[in-house]
C-alpha cells in the first residue's frame, strides 16, 4: 500500500496550510485513514528529507504510527545509478525516485514534477511494471489496492552481492 512522495511535492501532502494541500488532500487522507504508506530509502532522499526539521518530524510522526516502509538504501542507492545511466541526461534529478520503485516494487508516485514523470515511464517501458502517477485529483483512483503489488520488498539483495565482491 505504498506510495513513493517526491520531494517537490512533500510540504503540499503533508501540510494542511500549504496553498496546493487541497490537490493532494487524497493522498494524505489516504495515509493518515486508509491504506497507504510512505515508502521510501537511499541517500538521495534521506539527503532530502533531512534538509529540513519539519520534514524529519513528519517521516518519525508516520513511522510510529506504522505508516513508514522503509526500503533498503544501498539497493536504492544501486538502482538509482542505474535509472540515472538509462536516461543518461543531467537534468533529470530525480533517478532516486525509479531506485525505489525499482527496489520496493510499489508502483504509485506522487509528483507533479512532469519531466521526472517522463523520464521515469521511459525508464520502465516495456519492462510490464507501469509505474502510476498522482499529479491532482483527478488522478484519485489510483490510491486503491488494485496498483499495489503483492510483492512489496525492502530490499533487492543487491547490497549484499556488493559486499561479498569487495571482500
Ligand atoms: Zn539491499
Amino acid at each position: 500500500m505504498c506510495i513513493v512522495i517526491d520531494m517537490d511535492v512533500f510540504a503540499q501532502v503533508f501540510s494542511e496550510k500549504s496553498r496546493d494541500h487541497p490537490k493532494y488532500e487524497p493522498v494524505f487522507k489516504w495515509i493518515n485513514e486508509g491504506d497507504g504508506k510512505i515508502v521510501y530509502g537511499g541517500e538521495t532522499y534521506w539527503k532530502q528529507l533531512k534538509q529540513s526539521e519539519r520534514k524529519i518530524d513528519v517521516i518519525n510522526e508516520y513511522k510510529n504510527k506504522d505508516k513508514v516502509f522503509k526500503i533498503c538504501d544501498n539497493c536504492v542507492d544501486i538502482k538509482e545509478k542505474e535509472a540515472a545511466r538509462l536516461i543518461g541526461d543531467s537534468t533529470f534529478n530525480d533517478p532516486h525516485l525509479a531506485g525505489i520503485l525499482m527496489v520496493s516494487n510499489c508502483r504509485l508516485v506522487c509528483s507533479r514534477d512532469e519531466g521526472a514523470r517522463e523520464n521515469i515511464k521511459k525508464i520502465f517501458k516495456g519492462t510490464g511494471f507501469n509505474p502510476r502517477f498522482y499529479t491532482g485529483l483527478g488522478s484519485k483512483n489510483i490510491l486503491t489496492r488494485r496498483y499495489i503489488p503483492n510483492n512489496i520488498q525492502k530490499c533487492m539483495g543487491l547490497c549484499l552481492r556488493k559486499t561479498i565482491r569487495k571482500k
